[in-house]
C-alpha cells in the first residue's frame, strides 16, 4: 500500500496465476500446458519473420493482425468480421468484460469456475453474482434462467474439466436473449462440442479460444474470440483505446502456421486425449475420484487423502500440481495431462505416497 496509489489499485484482488518454477527437473502439472511442443512449421515462420539481422522489427506489425484473421475465418468457415485476437485469451476476456459485460444487472458465472473472471469484475467496477455448480460438479443451464446483465463460463469448465452439450449452450442463448453469452472454450479441442456452429443463429454467443493450451503455444500469447460483427466492433472498439498492437510480428506469424499446421494439432491432441484416459483409469484404481474430464487435466480427490498434504508430498518428489483452497474444491487436485512418461511418474509418486 502506498499513499500514491489510486483508489481502484487500492481495491484490487489480483489473480494468482500457477506457479512458474526456476528450477529445472521438475515434473510441471500445474497450469495445463501442452507436453508437446508446437508446430515445427512455428519456429520456421518466426525465423522467416527475423531473417537474418531482424530489421523488420522496426517497424510496428499489422495493428489488425489480418494475416492472422484470415486464417482463423477459414479453418471456422466465418468472416474476419467475426474474428477478434488479441494478446493470450485472458486480454481478450478483459475487453469482453469491458465492452459487453459491464451493465446494470450482476453478470452470471459458476461458484467453481477459471478464477480470473471475478478479478475482472473488480478492476472494471461490474457486479456479479455466482450460480452454484449441481452436487456432481456439472452447469445446470436452467439456473441462469434469471436477470442479469450477462453470462460467462468455461466449457468444459475449468477447474473441473466437465463439458457442457451444446443442446444446455443453446437453451441458455433462447433464455437470455438481451444479455452476451460468453463460452470461453480455452479446453474445447480435448474433447468438448464447439458452439462455433451456434454463431451462425444467435447474435447474443461470443466464443472465446487460445493457442496456449491445444497449440501448445502459452509462451506467444495469442487468443480470439468469435461471435456477430457487432459484438467483436465493440471489443474493436475497446482495443483501439487501450493497445493497438496486442500482437506482435513475431506472435501473428507463428499463430498463422500453428493454425495451418491441421496435422500436428490433431496428433497432439490426440495423444493428450489417450493419455488422459490412462491416467484417469490409473488414479480412480489407486481409490481417487476422478471427475469425466473433457480437458487437458483432470480434477480428483481421494476419500482417505488430504488434497493439500498430497499435493505437498508430490511436490516432495519433485512434481507440482495445482491445488485451491476454495469452498467445495479444497480436497480436489487439479492434475495437468503431461507426456506418458509424466504421467507414469505421477502415479508411482502417489502409489508411494498413498501406501
Ligand atoms: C488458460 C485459460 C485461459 C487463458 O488463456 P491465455 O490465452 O493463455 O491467456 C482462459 N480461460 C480459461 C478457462 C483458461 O483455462
Amino acid at each position: 500500500m502506498s499513499r500514491f496509489w489510486s483508489r481502484v489499485v487500492n481495491d484490487l484482488t489480483p489473480y494468482v496465476p500457477g506457479e512458474q518454477p526456476k528450477l529445472a527437473n521438475l515434473i510441471k502439472l500445474n497450469t495445463n500446458e501442452n507436453p508437446y511442443p508446437p508446430s515445427p512449421k512455428v519456429r520456421e515462420a518466426i525465423q522467416a519473420e527475423l531473417g537474418d539481422d531482424a530489421a523488420r522489427l522496426r517497424l510496428y506489425p499489422d495493428p489488425n493482425a489480418d494475416r492472422l484473421k484470415a486464417a482463423i475465418a477459414r479453418q471456422h468457415q466465418l468472416s474476419p468480421g467475426q474474428i477478434f485476437v488479441g494478446n493470450g485469451s485472458d486480454e481478450v476476456l478483459a475487453h469482453v468484460f469491458m465492452a459487453l459485460l459491464k451493465h446494470e444487472q450482476p453478470i452470471l458465472f459458476p461458484d467453481i469456475t477459471y478464477s480470473f473472471y471475478p478479478v475482472y469484475c473488480g478492476l472494471y467496477g461490474i457486479d456479479y453474482r455466482t450460480v452454484a455448480l449441481s452436487e456432481d460438479f456439472t452447469i445446470a443451464p436452467a439456473d441462469y434462467a434469471q436477470p442479469n446483465g450477462g453470462i460467462i463460463f468455461p466449457n468444459p469448465n475449468a477447474p473441473t474439466g466437465c463439458p457442457l452439450d451444446l443442446a444446455a449452450i443453446e437453451q441458455m442463448l433462447k433464455a437470455n436473449p438481451a444479455s452476451v453469452v460468453v463460452v470461453d472454450e480455452a479446453y474445447i479441442d480435448f474433447g468438448g462440442a464447439s458452439a462455433i456452429p451456434l454463431i451462425a443463429h444467435y447474435d447474443n454467443l461470443l466464443v472465446i479460444h487460445t493457442l496456449s493450451k491445444s497449440r501448445s503455444l502459452a509462451g506467444l500469447r495469442v487468443g480470439f474470440a468469435l461471435g456477430h460483427p457487432a459484438l467483436i466492433e465493440a471489443l474493436e472498439r475497446v482495443k483501439n483505446s487501450f493497445n493497438s498492437y496486442p500482437l506482435d510480428r513475431l506472435a501473428i506469424v507463428g499463430a498463422v502456421a500453428a493454425i495451418e499446421d491441421e496435422a500436428h494439432f490433431e496428433k497432439t491432441r490426440l495423444a493428450v486425449i489417450a493419455t488422459r484416459r490412462t491416467l484417469s483409469a490409473e488414479l480412480a484404481e489407486l481409490g481417487f475420484e476422478v471427475l469425466p474430464s473433457a480437458a487437458n487435466f483432470i480434477f480428483a480427490r481421494h476419500p482417505r487423502h488430504d488434497a493439500a498434504g498430497l499435493a505437498q508430498a508430490l511436490r516432495a518428489r519433485s512434481i507440482i500440481v495445482r491445488h485451491f483452497k476454495l469452498p467445495r474444491i479444497d480436497q480436489f487436485l487439479r492434475i495437468s495431462i503431461g507426456t506418458d512418461g509424466e504421467c507414469q511418474a505421477l502415479t508411482a509418486a502417489l502409489r508411494q505416497i498413498l501406501s
